[in-house]
């Protein structure tokens, strides 16, 4: 079957022209054959930037909307298959996560710097020591096996060395810590 294109008038084949079918379900072919057709889109397209650039963004949201939900409807489908295949891949990678679990929690306890030297007491384990951020040092404490409760900052410096002169002088008074020598 041939079709006469009406922009360039030529007599075509029916393959030439892009699909359209009529009310009966019938292929008759669009009026421009494929190449006048893209010529005509590509002028309406420089005409047309702003529509040009809409409809893929649309056309992006849509693709981005369908898989989306199809990796949702996938995950919901086969929870128990994600839930085992997450367990593995961390089980599998247990020493790359637990020291990013260590360095996310260090970086959240980091916030208990304020640039001074503070010295510190645990009552309960008679013990003295200085830091330079308290939150982290009680928690290293804690997670030491230590009692912190009454945990108690006796003073803080601007240099580390003036703070472990007055921890030096705790321990001379009996006080435990690591630097009883200092
Ligand atoms: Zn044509």
């Amino acid at each position: 079957m041939k079709k006469v294109c009406s922009k360039c008038k030529q007599e075509k084949l029916l393959t030439e022209f892009r699909k359209r079918l009529n009310t009966k379900g019938v292929n008759v072919g669009t009026s421009y054959c494929k190449p006048c057709a893209k010529i005509s889109g590509e002028e309406w397209a420089k005409k047309n930037p702003e529509k040009v650039k809409l409809s893929v963004k649309k056309a992006k949201a849509k693709k981005s909307e369908y898989y989306k939900k199809q990796n949702k409807d996938w995950v919901i489908a086969n929870r128990e298959r994600v839930c085992r295949r997450e367990k593995q891949r961390y089980y599998d990678n247990i020493d790359r996560y637990r020291a990013k679990e260590r360095k996310d929690y260090r970086k959240r306890y980091y916030g208990g710097k304020d640039g001074l030297y503070h010295v510190y007491l645990l009552p309960e384990e008679h013990y003295c020591g200085q830091t330079d951020n308290p939150r982290w040092r009680k928690y290293q404490h804690a997670s030491n096996g230590k009692i912190t409760d009454g945990f108690e900052m006796v003073m803080s410096f601007k240099t580390r060395k003036d703070a472990l002169k007055l921890e030096g002088c705790f321990h001379d008074l009996g006080w435990l810590g690591k630097n009883a020598n200092y």
